[in-house]
């Protein structure tokens, strides 16, 4: 059970607000060629179908007309309603054509001799009906709607992937994921530091592609999907770009955002499309990066436009995924990263698709040491530059941060005129860096570094002092993710289906172990706790007002109705009377404070091991759960 601390909401991500400002810029470029591509259309359509079929005519005053046939240069014409239209011989001679089409205002109601004349100059002559009103409204309206309407039809098809259409002439459907060739990744394994157990798990994948027959001998399913999960600058991209490396197989990179268009069914047809060349590549990988942009759960939060698109993407990508038996001659494996999966819609992450999931964490000492090394290869440093010590100058930096401080070092470095990179640089570069970390809330002083051990210590050593706390399996003061400023993980031994009213005391307890720990070392309290605190009360309503375990209330249920298919509940109350919400309320205060005490309590019974597992945390950051028996003396 991970316990974490929150800190005030960190200010927006100045990386992802770019990556929308790109996104938004590339829909504008999309429905801007669209437009274009109308507008050209239109005129195509003007020039070569409509002006043909209007006759330009020379427009002739009347008398010139009447001249004309008085000449005989008149061969044919025509008497409409309010015009006269008809062909006259071309005036300069031999020239082709040889009759040139005219027209002129008049009737021949408004010049009576004009069918004598006619007649008399031997021209073929005949009227025009009035043209039919549905006729003429048809050309007017029915048709150019028509025609545009068969244009969208033929975008949306090739869109959404029928076959033909004019979408294949402008390419908007095909996928603009790119195929790297293997030698041209250029990083390996070598080149990541701190993510051991992502890499294992990594290298088994890369063994299900080079030898597929042998995992699939037993009847094993190969894995389709495998999903990198971590916060921002941990090494995600650079993970999959190291397992194509690695692998030396076909490896297709492409980004959420390439799939989110403007235009409903173009995200599907690019999914489909991706899947088409890997599949044709295979054994290959296929890597969407910043996956949220198309797998934002369906449910959840009611957003306004581009909906539909981005449900249609996610279901296609989910068909595909589906869709695909991993052939075990020509596998083909998806690779995916995020560093939001909780908005990620469950259908994304059940067994069968995205599978693997690998948490990316940010690195602890060991780790920024081996990043440190790495990105010093290239950097001269003063030889009595003491790596170990900057990895410890630089708790909570992720992977990014560490490549950053170290190309800043040997920048500062290089200004003063220096031949080699002392650690007064590296620190230097670390306030450098850590004036535009701190708006991020990653980087933490060094006081603040000692509240987090003592608070997750005290988690620990509560979970290992109480009767029914579940083991502990690892403690960390490395900032797991954004707001969490540490972490300990508890293993149950068990799955529980049925909990007793001494187990979820226990589990109260370990919750606020963590506050309890600051009270009694510090004598004061911070805002670590607010997470912690936030689960007890509800654990502790939940007591009271579902599993009746108040005995001033007695066995009687006083929550909402649960809802039938959406789980949850309907927070209804208005049922209660204002005594019993008091009552309700006053127990749950009661139930949470007896805990808080009973921490308390224990932590000062036992303040020794509390020290002790205080300082092994800020000496390693990660220590595992045998430290907490250890201290205790177990
Ligand atoms: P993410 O995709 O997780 O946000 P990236 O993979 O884009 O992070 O990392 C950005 C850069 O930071 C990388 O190109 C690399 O230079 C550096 N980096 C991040 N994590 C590591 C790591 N574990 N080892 C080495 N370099 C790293
Ligand atoms: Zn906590
Ligand atoms: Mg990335």
């Amino acid at each position: 059970m991970p316990e974490s601390k929150k800190l005030p909401p960190a200010k927006p991500d100045p990386e992802e607000e770019k990556k929308q400002r790109e996104q938004m810029q590339r829909r504008m470029s999309f429905s801007l060629s669209y437009l274009l591509v109308g507008i050209l259309f239109l005129w195509l359509f003007q020039e070569f179908v409509l002006t043909p079929m209007m006759i330009q005519a020379t427009e002739i005053p009347y008398s010139e007309f009447k001249q004309k046939l008085a000449n005989k240069q008149i061969v044919k014409v025509t008497l409409r309603e309010n015009d006269i239209i008809g062909e006259m011989k071309n005036p300069t001679p031999n020239a082709t054509p040889a009759t040139l089409p005219f027209e002129t205002v008049g009737t021949a109601k408004s010049d009576p001799k004009l069918i004598e004349q006619l007649e008399a100059a031997g021209v073929s002559y005949s009227f025009q009906r009035p043209p039919s009103p549905i006729g003429s409204f048809f050309m007017a309206y029915v048709l150019p709607l028509l025609l545009l309407g068969g244009f969208w039809y033929l975008m949306y098809r090739r869109a959404t992937g029928g076959a033909g259409g004019l979408g294949n002439i402008f390419g908007i459907s095909k996928s603009k994921a790119t195929e790297v060739k293997a030698s041209d990744v250029g990083v390996t394994f070598k080149d990541v530091g701190g993510a051991d157990e992502a890499i294992a798990e990594l290298q088994e994948i890369i063994q299900f592609l080079k030898s597929p027959e042998k995992f699939a001998k037993l009847g094993g399913r190969i894995p389709k999907g495998v999903l990198l999960v971590g916060p921002p600058g941990t090494g995600k991209t650079l993970l999959a770009k190291a397992t194509a490396g690695e692998a030396g197989t076909s490896f297709f990179e492409t980004s959420g955002s390439e799939f989110v268009e403007m235009f409903v069914g173009v995200g599907a047809a690019r999914v489909r499309d991706l899947f088409e060349q890997a599949r044709k590549a295979a054994p290959a990988i296929v890597f969407i990066d910043e996956i949220d942009a198309i797998g934002q759960s369906r449910a959840g939060a009611i957003r306004i436009g581009g909906n539909d698109e981005r449900e249609q993407t996610l279901n296609q990508l989910l068909a595909e995924i589906d869709g695909f038996k991993t052939s075990t001659s020509a596998p083909v494996i998806i690779m995916a990263a995020t560093n939001r999966p909780e908005v990620l819609d469950p259908a994304l992450l059940r067994a069968g698709r995205f599978d693997r999931q690998i948490v990316v964490g940010n690195p602890d000492l060991q780790g920024r040491l081996q990043i440190l090394k790495i990105h010093s290869r290239g950097i001269k440093l003063a030889p009595d530059f003491d790596l170990e010590r900057a990895a410890r100058m630089t708790p909570g930096f992720s992977g990014a941060d560490l490549a950053n401080v170290m190309n800043e070092a040997a920048l500062l470095a290089a200004r003063r005129n220096a031949d080699a990179v002392t650690l007064d640089d590296f620190s230097a570069a670390i306030e450098r860096v850590i004036a535009g970390l701190e708006k991020k809330s990653r980087v933490m002083n060094e006081g603040e570094r000692r509240t987090v051990a003592y608070h997750e210590a005290g988690h620990a050593l509560i979970a290992e002092l109480v009767p029914h706390g579940d083991p502990v399996s690892k403690i960390s003061i490395v900032p797991r993710s954004r707001g969490a400023l540490g972490y300990t993980m508890q293993m149950p031994t068990e799955d529980r289906y049925l909990m007793t009213l001494e187990e979820l005391q226990d589990r109260i307890a370990v919750m606020l172990g963590g506050r309890a720990a600051e009270k009694v070392v510090c004598g004061q309290i911070s805002t670590g706790a607010s997470d912690d605190i936030m689960r007890a009360t509800e654990l502790a309503r939940r007591m009271v007002t579902e599993f009746g375990m108040s005995e001033k209330l007695g066995s009687v249920r006083y929550a909402g109705q649960p809802l039938q298919y959406l789980g949850g509940t309907l927070e209804d109350s208005s049922h209660l009377s204002q005594e019993t919400r008091q009552l309700i309320d006053r127990e749950v205060q009661r139930i949470v404070t007896e805990q808080y005490e009973r921490a308390q309590n224990l932590l000062r019974e036992h303040r020794d091991a509390l020290e002790k597992l205080t300082q092994l945390l800020l000496t390693k950051e990660t220590v595992d759960g045998s430290a907490v028996k250890q201290v205790l003396g177990k």
